[in-house]
């Protein structure tokens, strides 16, 4: 089996090229195209031999994952199903707006925690992502980028499929490859990971002081209807998210983006308001308030545009910054919550 080329060092690279007749720097500059300039194929490498390009192409692989299917919204986003060596397949989306292109990449092929509004947590976890289908992941939808919107990429949000925090390490040793100086230098102020709450992990997050912004999928700041449909808060409840959420804050000096769907009649009365503004009193947030995307689950429905200008009126009068998300590809289901692929595949 071939291995990837990501797992050589330059040094090892190096001796390769050696080893097959090159100059030394050549395995200088194909390690350049593959950190620094976003190839996904050797056939991108210019000035490198296309004979040297043929070698290096029977022996190693340079990006793991295979375009499956493109969907085009008629906003403009483009949901990519992404396919991973061994079959199973991930979903990743790109964003335009206005001012700005982003892109939403997955961190697990599924996920454990079984939010009842989740598409992906309906669909159960499958297994990880390594740190090099992470990074390939992206490579690719920089790529895609350039070609698709003749940009790059302004926002990366680790909000696909998965729950980052229980993927930590793969996750951030991606996002470190890309945001490293010697390589891509892509600022960490434009990296957003997104987390239902591991505190444990948000709290190594803080030793560990990473500059990558922090959201909060909160949608309750009440345990007991929040365990109802996000089962992960039986674990971790909002008095160890609020402790894990302060000691972010004192490491950090981040300020935390929270998440909050807003449900008809399940957590968008003014007693939730007031319940998340309390939440939100012990550390600096921003609040994105996103409308419900539908999924394959009855159980819940947007709220009124009414409700929605009262919760935000509310919170606004406390001061606290808040935005409305518009969603983005539901007509292709590439909105928040909606990504699954059928992963039947073992
Ligand atoms: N597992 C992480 C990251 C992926 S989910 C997390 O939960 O934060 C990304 C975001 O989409 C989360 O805020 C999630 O709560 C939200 N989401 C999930 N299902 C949704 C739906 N049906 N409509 C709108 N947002 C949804
Ligand atoms: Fe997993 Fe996030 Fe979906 Fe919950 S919302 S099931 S944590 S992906």
């Amino acid at each position: 089996m071939k291995t990837h080329i990501k797992n050589l060092s330059l040094q090892e690279l190096t001796d390769y090229a050696v080893q097959h007749g090159q100059q030394a720097f050549r395995a200088k500059q194909t390690f350049e195209w593959i950190w620094k300039k976003t190839a996904v194929s050797f056939d991108e490498m210019t000035n490198i031999s296309a004979e040297f390009r043929q070698k290096m192409n029977a022996d190693f692989i340079i990006n793991s994952i295979e375009i499956a299917e493109e969907k085009v919204s008629s906003d403009g986003t483009r949901k990519y199903v992404l396919q991973l060596a061994d079959g199973h397949q991930i979903e990743s989306v790109l964003i335009p707006s206005k001012d700005r292109l982003t892109a939403c990449i997955s961190s697990q092929v599924g996920c454990a925690l079984g939010c009842r509004f989740c598409a992906t947590g309906n669909m159960g976890f499958v297994r990880d992502m390594d740190a090099l289908e992470i990074h390939d992941q992206i490579m690719l939808l920089m790529k895609l980028a350039v070609e698709k919107f003749h940009t790059s990429l302004d926002n990366i949000v680790v909000m696909g499929m998965g729950e980052p925090l229980l993927n930590l390490n793969n996750t951030l040793a991606a996002l470190d490859k890309i945001s490293d100086k010697t390589t891509l230098n892509f600022s960490p102020q434009r990296i957003t990971i997104s987390t239902s709450g591991i505190t444990s992990e948000i709290k190594k997050m803080a030793d560990k002081n990473i500059p990558y912004h922090l959201a909060i999928s909160l949608h309750s700041a009440n345990d007991s209807k929040r365990k109802q449909f996000m089962p992960v808060g039986n674990k971790y409840s909002l008095s160890m998210l609020t402790d894990a959420l302060k000691y972010y804050h004192q490491k950090t000096g981040n300020r935390i983006t929270i998440e909050y769907i807003l449900f008809d009649g399940l957590n968008d009365a003014n007693e939730d308001a007031a319940s998340l503004a309390s939440f939100c009193r012990s550390f600096p947030v921003k609040i994105n308030i996103i409308p419900y995307n539908s999924t394959a689950s009855q159980l819940f429905k947007p709220s009124s545009s009414a409700n929605i200008k009262k919760f935000i009126a509310f919170l606004e009068s406390k001061n606290i910054i808040v935005n409305l998300r518009h969603s983005k590809g539901s007509d292709i289901q590439a909105a928040c919550g909606q990504l699954a692929k059928n992963n039947t595949l073992k």
